[in-house]
């Protein structure tokens, strides 16, 4: 595994960079991160936090008591995602772990959750060096994001139990904004997500005789089609949704007619109402469609996973964004507007009834939006630049720590009392 870099309170550019190439080549995937999760405590107790450790599987918390004042919750989740790199990168990972389904998968930092370990762990050094505020804060290590269930975990672990209830809950996500910039979309900003397995029942056997089986691959097939029209159709052309089958599997061999096909169907959506329409126009869709093609019993939906909506606070965000932009400068700090991804930062300000901040870190080489001019400029050098979860998401390591680390703590001293 080779030894891990721990950071203290003498730490700089160069041990933050070492520490984000360490945690990149030793990514963990959902609920196993456990390498990620020591070097976090071991980091935090480093540097003079009260730390606990396990909560909600492999999370962690760091407490830093300064006397009367607000209690504020800083987030970084920590885990890697199933996917092969590509980057070609000297700090490449080459890591296995073991899937849900118990098989060895490759794993990857695709999503630069090792950015946002490293930006909490700077920002922790920092705050706990800055004599400047008074209040509580807390520094949580979370796992399991990309499942949708970690925080829900550390939460219903008894977090604020023991650790006390934020007043402000702040994270970050880096992103392909250029290095440098600041993406914050009060209200409604990371989209709903919900995960669908959808299994279709054939009737299998030999594929010289589709007369005696009812195929699944085709009524797959004609389903995956279909379902193209939710948002063509159904869905307002002032609204949003996405409705995307990510997995498609049936069969074994070339002359069998499988018994079964799978779909693994994600959607988004920012309004319940959205939400609701889409989930019943899969299920009617995915039904008729069954019945179309004489299957012998319906189809199975399995709701496998849903990440809230993250809303972020408009008040919060404003106090945050002034604080950001005494740093980065007015201009810096963009409202991006809200993205169709997803994220489960909210169950913390949702268990909290707190107001909950959540930015984009740009994480681009800013050399690749040169000459860009205006939005529809810089959106298309960023369709240029590998996005979060492609095998060849590489953010630029500085100035993305550097800026991610004070962005953190200019957030967090934001809310933060004054010191006496
Ligand atoms: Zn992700
Ligand atoms: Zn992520």
């Amino acid at each position: 595994m080779g030894e891990p870099v721990i950071i203290d309170g003498a730490s700089g550019q160069e041990e933050f960079a070492a520490l984000y190439r360490d945690l990149h080549r030793h990514p963990e995937l959902s609920f196993a991160e456990e390498r990620t999760a020591s070097i976090v405590a071991r980091t935090l107790a480093g540097l003079g936090y009260e730390v606990l450790t396990g909560i909600g599987r492999t999370g962690v918390v760091g407490v830093l008591r300064r006397g009367e004042g607000p209690t504020v919750l800083v987030r970084a989740d920590m885990d890697g995602l199933p996917v092969e790199e590509a980057t070609g990168l000297p700090y490449a990972s080459t890591a296995r772990g073991t899937d849900p389904a118990g098989n060895e998968v490759p794993v990857m930092h695709a999503c630069g959750h090792d950015v946002h370990v490293t930006c909490l762990l700077g920002a922790a050094r920092a705050l706990a060096g800055d004599p400047g505020w008074s209040g509580t804060l807390l520094l949580v290590g979370q796992p399991a994001e990309e499942v949708g269930s970690g925080a829900k975990a550390m939460v219903a672990d008894g977090l604020y139990d023991r650790v006390g209830t934020p007043d402000v809950v702040l994270g970050q996500h880096v992103g392909p904004l250029p290095a440098g910039m600041i993406g914050l979309h009060p209200g409604p900003a990371f989209a709903t997500s919900d995960s669908l397995t959808i299994t279709l029942h054939g009737r299998g056997g030999h594929g010289s005789r589709p007369e005696s089986c009812v195929d699944p691959v085709v009524m797959a097939a004609s389903l995956v089609m279909r379902l193209q029209g939710i948002v063509a159709r159904e869905v307002a052309g002032a609204d949003t949704a996405v409705v995307t089958v990510g997995v498609l599997r049936a069969g074994t061999k070339v002359n069998i007619i499988p018994g079964t096909a799978e779909l693994q169907v994600n959607v988004r959506s920012y309004d319940e109402e959205v939400r609701q329409r889409v989930l019943a126009a899969i299920e009617r869709i995915t039904l008729a469609e069954a019945q179309a093609s004489g299957a012998p019993r319906p189809p199975e939906i399995v709701h496998t996973d849903t990440f809230p909506v993250v809303v972020n606070d408009p008040d919060a965000s404003a106090r945050t964004a002034a604080a950001l932009a005494g740093v980065f400068g007015p201009a810096a700090v963009v409202d991006a507007g809200a993205v169709t991804g997803s994220e489960d930062v909210g169950e913390f300000a949702t268990a909290a009834g707190a107001p909950c901040v959540y930015w984009i870190l740009g994480g681009a080489d800013p050399a690749a939006f040169a000459g860009a001019v205006g939005a529809a400029g810089m959106v298309r050098a960023m369709e240029g630049i590998p996005s979060n979860h492609s095998p060849l998401y590489a953010p630029v390591i500085e100035p993305t720590l550097d800026n991610g680390i004070a962005a953190l703590v200019a957030a967090a001293k934001a809310w933060l009392g004054a010191s006496a």
